[in-house]
């Protein structure tokens, strides 16, 4: 069927760039992917996202898109202007959306993409009519986007949500050399993410603990990765079965802040940890039995992300829809979830 006014969705990563047009119902028509080469700056990145566009809207025989949604790999305030990007090497403070603007002279949206995600589910995804949910992305960072009361909530410069920056610790863990690149000693991220499950095995092999990931890594245990700790984990490697439990332990202690505080109905986890949610789950749930107050875990759901890699895609769709009021969720119109102002045009 040919789209015949489609929305253009961007998802900037770090590494990945991927712009896609999405219908108004959420689906991904057609897509492609380039490496990001941040490192060309942005204003070559905005160029070439325009460029993929435009092949992608070409080779569909489309009219030109009725919007522009994007989610970042960034903290992003109201005006659309990226903060300092961790993963896109050399940006400092980026007006992205202008950016995006001039290029395509349509409406654009732009939103840090945990936010943009957690819109995505909210209007399309897993929670479609959950007016109280938290979007939960565990990968090389941990990020989120909350919605409370049917809103995304985004604080007083929209750069609320950040999850992974909660502090759960005063002093260093073991495995932390360092502080983390966002400066911090103790926030969730650097006892959950990806990268935190990696140097958390690799300090347990160099205090001596034996595991099969010594082999796994191939004698270079520096190299090893979270997907090996539960690949190991999974073939009953104790070390690794250990960890991973201790892992989920942690994370129940962030939910737990999560459930005192927002109350939410639905938790919805995302990003390359949630493959294997599966391992996590009852230390997860296990710890936060322990930690909840009475309540709060009264009808609360925890549910893995079904969009998989396009949930930042759809998301950005579902940004730009809600925003010139075309989306199709309960929290569809002007008001909600606003990620920017309105392009004054
Ligand atoms: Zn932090």
């Amino acid at each position: 069927m040919a789209v015949i006014e489609p929305i253009v969705a961007i998802d900037l990563g770090g590494t990945r760039l991927r712009v896609a047009l999405v219908d108004t119902q959420g689906s991904v028509v057609r897509r492609v992917a380039e490496e990001t080469r941040s490192e060309e700056g942005p204003e070559r990145v905005a160029q070439r996202i325009r460029d993929m566009a435009q092949g992608l809207l070409d080779e569909a025989g489309a009219a030109p898109p009725m919007a522009v949604g994007a989610a970042l790999a960034s903290p992003v305030d109201l005006e659309g202007v990226m903060h300092r990007p961790p993963n896109l090497t050399g940006w400092q403070v980026v007006p992205f959306k202008s950016m995006l603007a001039e290029r395509f002279g349509v409406p654009v949206w732009v939103g840090n993409d945990a936010n943009v995600a957690a819109l995505g589910e909210h209007v399309f995804g897993a929670g479609k009519g959950v007016g109280d949910m938290i979007y939960l992305t565990i990968s090389t960072g941990v990020g989120a986007g909350v919605i409370t009361g049917g809103r995304l909530l985004l604080g007083a410069r929209g750069l609320g949500g950040e999850i992974g920056h909660m502090i759960i610790a005063r002093r260093p863990a073991p495995w932390q050399r360092a502080p983390a690149s966002c400066g911090h000693i103790g926030c969730l991220e650097s006892y959950v993410s990806g990268g935190a499950i990696a140097r958390r095995a690799v300090a347990g092999l160099r205090e001596g603990r034996r595991s099969s990931l010594a082999e796994l890594s191939g004698g270079d245990v520096e190299s090893i990765e979270a997907k090996q700790v539960f690949q190991a984990a999974a073939q009953g490697d104790a070390f690794a079965g250990e960890l991973i439990e201790a892992v989920g332990r942690d994370l129940a202690l962030g939910l737990a802040s999560l459930i005192h505080l927002f109350n939410p109905r639905k938790f919805i986890i995302g990003g390359g940890v949630s493959r294997n949610w599966a391992m996590l789950e009852k230390s997860v749930l296990d710890e936060l039995r322990r930690q909840a107050m009475p309540g709060f875990l009264d009808d609360l759901e925890i549910v893995v992300s079904q969009f998989g890699d396009d949930v930042g895609l759809v998301g950005a769709a579902a940004l730009a829809l809600q925003e010139i009021g075309a989306g199709t969720g309960p929290s569809s119109g002007h008001e909600r979830g606003r990620l920017s102002p309105a392009d004054k045009r």
